[in-house]
């Protein structure tokens, strides 16, 4: 299997790159990083199919629009988002298969509504719905710190402690975890009640996303200005 975790630097988000054959599926791409996609796409001889947004994000444009454009590749994410241009719309425990991949879906939400994690194999990706020895913020308008209590301690904390953990976002220069590495070391998650959890949470006092005013409303049309006229919809 082919496997990429590729960084982008200016909004400390971490992509994946993910293929069986010749056909690939990319976990949150990033705008700004499309042309480095497709030099990589060529030299390795790759189709994109599927582009994946593990949420609605706040602090980066997707590419997954453009990519739609360039490649003719499915738009996935979670049915609850509110991003038009959306092809394949997930619910929790929808499987994606493609060519040997098969990747499960696992709504976990509290960063957002629309946040999922995926789970392939011996991996998860939790978009930032955790981080290693971190988890996302849950302060934004459909944010739930409760929510992610659930999302974090009933779904991915339940999946095997070998589990490597992909995290959406890493700013301490970490890059792969396990969930039992995370159950030990990471301080949110010794708490003992969701209570406590969300008192955390509610006094992070984080200041809003540089970019969050020009992402949202782009990332609301998949990073285009316009809405697309898709065959699924
Ligand atoms: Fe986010």
């Amino acid at each position: 299997m082919l496997f990429r975790q590729l960084f982008d630097k200016a909004s400390s988000t971490y992509t994946y790159l993910l293929a069986a054959s010749d056909k690939a599926i990319i976990i949150d791409p990033v705008i700004d990083r499309i042309s480095q996609y497709e030099k990589l796409f060529n030299e390795l001889g790759l189709k994109l199919a599927i582009a994946i947004d593990t949420h609605m994000h706040a602090d980066h444009i997707t590419a997954t629009g453009q990519l739609r454009e360039k490649y003719g590749c499915e738009i996935a994410m979670g049915a609850e988002t509110l991003a038009e241009n959306i092809t394949r719309r997930l619910s929790d425990g929808d499987v994606i298969e493609l060519d040997g991949l098969e990747i499960k879906a696992l709504h976990t939400p509290g960063h957002t509504k629309d946040s999922y994690s995926f789970l392939m194999d011996d991996r998860v990706f939790t978009g930032d719905t955790l981080f290693i020895r971190g988890s996302g913020r849950t302060d934004f308008d459909d944010g739930n710190p409760v929510e992610a209590y659930n999302s974090i301690f009933n779904k991915l904390l339940a999946l095997p402690e070998n589990t490597l953990l992909y995290p959406g976002h890493d700013y301490n220069g970490m890059t792969v975890s396990t969930i039992g590495e995370e159950k030990k070391h990471n301080p949110r998650l010794q708490v003992t009640s969701e209570q406590e959890y969300a008192d955390i949470m509610n006094h992070l006092n984080l200041p809003q996303p540089k970019l969050a005013h020009i992402a949202i409303p782009s990332n609301l049309k998949c990073g285009l200005e316009k809405t697309m006229e898709t065959e699924h919809e």
